[in-house]
């Protein structure tokens, strides 16, 4: 789409919450609490509202926009803009694009575009044998408007990160002392938390279900057999 009709279409805030309202109504909503698919478009809150309990799934829900306060239109606007330029575009002209004030919130905007652009050729890459782990790292929490947030601006929190490592077996056969598989290919995932499901549907995301699953057997990985054909646990003891 060029860039004249793009404008034309979603001219407004209003236009683009109408995007994002239709692509999530063809996609089909289904109810966190009670599983039903039938829901109500509540204007006010710019939400689903289901037909049979009346539980509230909000249009940014369940989508790269989760938690952000940033409009409507500024996703659309970047989604397009970063689709649109082959060689990339950088945060400091989209910022410049937009209007927007502050430089932060745009880059961790298109941190998260590129990282669902980047998920789509991703799929299925990891095969065979891969080794799971889990990290937390601090990084820095900023993606919020102008407004200062009850943490306050800038605040640390702890993300979790699910590390899959895809082991790729040496040829020939192993010698002592030496490890007997390598690691081909590591990739790293931010995830929000560090429940079972979660763990689950990321790997579904990279993995097939014929995939070999080792890992220390920690508990966030105590469901993963449902998504894999196998799972090893090397239990390590803790050290005393
Ligand atoms: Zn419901």
């Amino acid at each position: 789409m060029n860039c004249i009709d793009f404008v034309k279409q979603h001219p407004d805030e209003k236009s683009c919450i109408q995007h994002f309202r239709r692509i999530k109504e063809e996609k089909g909503i289904v109810c966190a609490r009670c599983g039903h698919t039938s829901h109500y478009w509540n204007k006010a809150h710019k939400s689903h509202d289901c037909k049979k309990c009346g539980y509230r799934t909000t249009l940014r829900s369940g989508t790269v926009m989760e938690s952000s306060k940033l409009p409507y239109q500024y996703w659309l606007y970047t989604i397009y803009l970063m689709s649109m330029t082959k060689k990339g575009i950088s945060a400091a002209e989209v910022q410049r694009q937009l209007g927007h004030k502050r430089y932060e919130p745009i880059w961790t905007m298109m941190h998260k575009i590129r990282a669902i652009m980047g998920l789509r050729d991703d799929k299925y890459e990891m095969d065979g044998v891969v080794e799971l782990d889990n990290a937390f790292f601090k990084t820095h929490n900023d993606e919020s408007s102008d407004e200062p947030t009850k943490r306050g601006r800038g605040s640390q929190e702890q993300s979790t990160v699910l590390v899959m490592a895809k082991v790729d077996p040496k040829p020939g056969r192993p010698r002592k002392h030496k490890k007997p598989s390598a690691f081909r290919y590591v990739k790293m995932i931010v995830i929000p938390n560090s429940s079972s499901s979660t763990m689950n549907d990321t790997l579904s995301t990279y993995a097939k279900p014929e995939v070999v699953i080792k890992s220390d057997g920690w508990r966030g990985f105590n469901k993963i057999k449902k998504v894999s054909a196998k799972h090893i646990k090397n239990i390590v003891p803790p050290k005393e």
